[in-house]
């Protein structure tokens, strides 16, 4: 792939970055922050300290509240243990 890297991606959206959006160069500290949401999130978004994230996106990434929200949406609903019935099968009967 060599086609032109001017169109950078935000690693958390998917979306450009286009002008207009207001954007953000994260530090370490910052990208330390966003990978930590994403284990928290069950997602495997990686983010490097430099790279360029929608300040927005980074806001709602790593915020508390947001992702225990998820947390709840994507844990699996516990499946109700089906009772095992005691009944026997049917004998047959040899009288
Ligand atoms: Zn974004």
């Amino acid at each position: 792939m060599s086609g032109s890297a001017d169109c950078e991606i935000c690693p958390l959206c998917k979306n450009k970055l286009e002008d207009g959006a207001a954007v953000c160069q994260i530090r370490q500290k910052g990208a330390d922050g966003i990978n930590t949401a994403s284990l928290q999130r069950g997602n495997t978004i990686v983010v490097k300290a430099g790279s360029k994230v929608h300040l927005n996106c980074r806001k709602h990434y790593t915020n508390p509240i947001e992702i225990k929200t998820q947390q709840s949406k994507t844990k699996q609903p516990s499946i109700p243990l089906l009772k095992r019935s005691s009944r026997t099968s049917v004998a047959s009967f040899n009288s």
